[in-house]
């Protein structure tokens, strides 16, 4: 483990010019707010929870196989007097953390899954793995779920000292990179008595938008059975699958031309055969169907006809369409972002170290990118894109449409580095993801805190919601019986765990 010195930000520090576009000035300091701000501004408090988070950066363990850094989390929930449901909606590292009585209800997602094969050392600024071929924290999930928890626990201090009523609840969601487990969180029921919900990710800046982005997508395999036969003595008596899954890829991508702009699709062959010389009987490709809400069914309906026709041709069986998960764009709800936004605000940008600095400085070289250090300013607040172009999914959509939700970005990475890559698992560690993560906290924190104290707005926000429900009621994308895919990931996890645990950091 690196030791860092961490220097934290007294107060607020914000470059943003008061006539800025998007600035709505900054969120009140009361007295519930300043108890809360205080545990997460004492140095314990931000080293014990820099430490959980650097931990999950080294178990860098895959989705659905979080068990490490989901015990992490639900032990320090624990130990803070929150009851702990585990194993929720079939999957063993999904778990819901509850703390007070009655309403209103605010519950805080967080996140803690790696990716696969961009194992990194932290804070070097070339690519040196790990463990070659190894998960990574790509995606600054380690921070995530920590910042989650820390916010939750500050409010649950504050709402104990100034006798608040309502109930604080954070979500534990597995498997967030393969956009699995909050369809079948919504399904359980896990958010039915929820008022509103903050969401979190880490970026390279501080900030926050409303409206509609990203994509729906269906996840499924889709798996061909042949004949197997001598590729060579008799190929006539056999029927390819791989045939099957080639055909099927051919004819999806002459469907590209003829879809609407606003789809994304991609695909891997993940079972093909064992050996040139035997036909395969068995062969399978892992599709992502992505497009709007309204056109995403009507794709994937047309997706399914290319695979029927390319098993008519290969005289092929298409044996199973297994859909993995099914989400809804993100609809981000305006008044709780406004007010995640003035609690941004307030809080300011942390106040970087020279040292930190360098390292982001020579981060930036290496990858040919502006030697600016990290961010300086907060961001305005982001309005939805005019025109939807496509582009990356989560499975936060599919909680923006069952209670009022909005994201929180906060910073610790590295301006021009490259998500899902090594250049941010070497950022997502150490003192100035610290700083980002305790940031993180404090807004969401004292967002929540704005919805306990403050009933009118609650109000409003979940007025707003009610009224977009009218014209978006929530109806799952995922066929009836569909079952989390826990097993996901067991191998590869297997394969690096011994690995990882290791390996000095
Ligand atoms: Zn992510």
């Amino acid at each position: 483990m690196l030791v860092m010195i961490l220097f934290i930000c007294p107060g607020p520090v914000n470059g943003q010019k008061k006539t800025d576009e998007g600035y709505l000035g900054k969120a009140e300091l009361n007295k519930p707010k300043k108890t809360a701000f205080d545990y997460l501004n004492n140095p314990e408090t931000v080293d014990n929870y820099g430490h959980i988070s650097d931990s999950i950066w080294s178990f860098a363990e895959l989705g659905m196989q979080e068990f490490r850094s989901s015990a992490i989390l639900i032990r320090t929930l624990e130990n803070e007097g929150f009851t702990v449901e585990k194993g929720l909606a079939g999957m063993p590292t999904c778990f819901v953390a509850t703390w007070g009585s009655g309403k209103p209800s605010i519950g805080i997602l967080g996140e803690y899954d790696a990716l696969p094969m961009i194992s990194q050392k932290a804070l070097t600024p070339v690519k040196s793995p790990v463990v070659e071929g190894g998960p990574g924290h790509g995606c600054g999930h380690n921070l995530m779920g920590t910042a989650g928890i820390a916010a939750a626990i500050a409010v649950k201090r504050s709402m104990e000292e100034h006798k608040i009523p309502g109930t604080i609840v954070f979500f534990g969601s597995p498997a967030e990179e393969t956009v699995t487990s909050r369809p079948f969180m919504v399904k359980a029921g896990l958010f039915n008595d929820i008022d509103a919900v903050i969401d979190n990710h880490a970026s390279t800046g501080f900030g926050t938008g409303y409206g509609v982005d990203g994509t729906a997508i269906i996840s499924a395999i889709f798996t061909f059975k042949g004949k197997t036969a001598h590729s060579a003595g008799a190929p006539w008596s056999g029927r390819s699958a791989l045939d099957g899954v080639e055909l099927m890829n051919v004819s999806t991508n002459f469907l590209r031309e003829h879809l609407f702009y606003t789809y994304r699709m991609h695909y891997v062959i993940t079972e093909g055969g064992e050996a040139p010389n035997v036909v395969p009987d068995k062969a399978s490709v892992w599709y992502y169907v992505r497009n709007t809400d309204e056109r995403l069914e009507e794709m994937f309906e047309r997706v399914k006809d290319c695979a029927r026709g390319a098993a008519l041709a290969s005289g092929t069986t298409l044996d199973t369409i297994r859909v993995i998960t099914a989400i809804h764009q993100k609809h981000s709800n305006k008044g709780l972002a406004e007010t995640i936004q003035r609690n941004i605000e307030l809080v300011g940008m942390p106040v970087w170290s020279e040292k930190e600095n360098e390292f982001a400085k020579a981060l930036q070289k290496e990858l040919k990118q502006k030697e600016k250090g990290y961010a300086d300013s907060v961001n305005p607040l982001r309005k939805p894109p005019v025109t939807q172009v496509g582009g990356g999914s989560t499975d936060v959509g599919e909680v923006t449409l069952v209670a009022p939700t909005a994201t929180l970005n906060f910073p610790g990475g590295v301006p021009g580095m490259t998500g899902h890559h090594w250049s941010a698992v070497a950022s997502y560690y150490g003192s100035a993801a610290w700083k980002g993560l305790n940031a993180g906290a404090k807004v969401m924190a004292g967002t929540a805190i704005d919805l306990f104290t403050n009933p009118d707005l609650l109000k409003k926000i979940r007025e707003e919601f009610a009224a977009y429900s009218k014209d978006h009621p929530y109806k799952s994308f995922l066929p009836e019986g569909t079952k989390p895919p826990v097993e996901f990931n067991k191998e590869l996890m297997d394969k690096f765990r011994a690995a990882l645990n290791d390996v000095e950091n």
